[in-house]
């Protein structure tokens, strides 16, 4: 099942360094969101923020209407306490570009790790479970294979089922094609088009690859200096940008 994302009025600073710029966001469920825009311009951040990575200073943010941080100016509310948080958090998974795999353990024991542990699922339910989604992403026959022998393509593949295997209702993906080589891309951009496509889960993509933002995700999103700038049916942003910064942008990087 897919859930839905509010944010209202999110803050982050870091020092001094004010990252989140009081970001406004609505997501709903099954949809996939691309996030484009220049480095250091909050993009990774906002996904910390809906991992629970890190904390907001201020605003809100609701999963299904359910709050996840509430954070006054003055300080007084305090974030949802500890297990109402990993409650919410338990529906999110993450894939990140540099894949933070266990480099001693199997493929199929990275995908098991967290259905055995957080989940607590039985070994041969987890075994099962990790089986089905690493052949799902094309890994079925490297299942005993450590990270050090697979490619970034494979390494990539893993993450991706890693996260699949804890049955999030949102997934978050980081810049995940940004560290492979070029031919290994296209591969990983298919599975994610078939995710979003199966609409069972609500998607955040953050992304350089401009042609699968535009056709493979409903909305995008163009981040600058830690506000959304423009947020537009992904046809629309790409063909006819309203803003004269996304303009810019996409003449830059396309
Ligand atoms: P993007 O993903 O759009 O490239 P980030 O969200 O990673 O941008 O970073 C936004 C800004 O916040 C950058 O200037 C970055 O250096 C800074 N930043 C990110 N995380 C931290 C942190 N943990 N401590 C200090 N500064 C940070
Ligand atoms: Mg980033």
């Amino acid at each position: 099942m897919s859930a839905s994302i509010r944010l209202r009025n999110v803050h982050k600073r870091y020092g001094k360094l004010h990252v989140l710029r009081g970001i406004d966001l609505d997501v709903e469920a099954g949809q996939t969101v691309s996030i484009i825009g220049p480095s250091g311009s909050g993009k990774s951040t906002l996904l910390r923020l809906l991992m629970t990575l890190d904390e907001p200073d201020e605003g809100s943010i609701e999963i299904d209407g359910e709050s996840m941080w509430t954070v006054q100016r003055n300080g007084a509310d305090k974030p949802a306490d500890a297990a109402h948080l990993s409650r919410v958090r338990g529906r999110i998974g993450m894939v990140f570009q540099h894949f933070n795999l266990f480099p001693h353990m199997t493929a199929l024991e990275n995908v098991m790790e967290a259905p055995r542990h957080v989940l607590k699922l039985g070994r041969d339910e987890a075994r099962e479970r990790a089986r089905d989604y690493l052949e799902m992403v094309g890994l079925g026959e490297k299942l005993d294979a450590h990270p050090g022998h697979l490619s970034g393509g494979q390494k990539q593949r893993v993450g991706i089922a890693r996260a699949l295997a804890m049955r999030p209702d949102i997934m978050l993906f980081d810049e995940v094609t940004s560290a492979l080589d070029p031919e290994l891309v296209g591969g990983i951009l298919q599975i994610m088009r078939d995710l979003a496509a199966q609409r069972t889960m609500t998607m955040l993509i953050v992304t350089h690859q401009m042609s699968f933002a535009e056709r493979s995700s409903d909305r995008t999103l163009f981040f600058d200096q830690g506000n959304i700038v423009e947020d537009a049916p992904s046809e629309q942003l790409f063909r006819a940008p309203a803003h004269e910064r996304t303009q810019q942008f996409l003449q830059a990087v396309i």
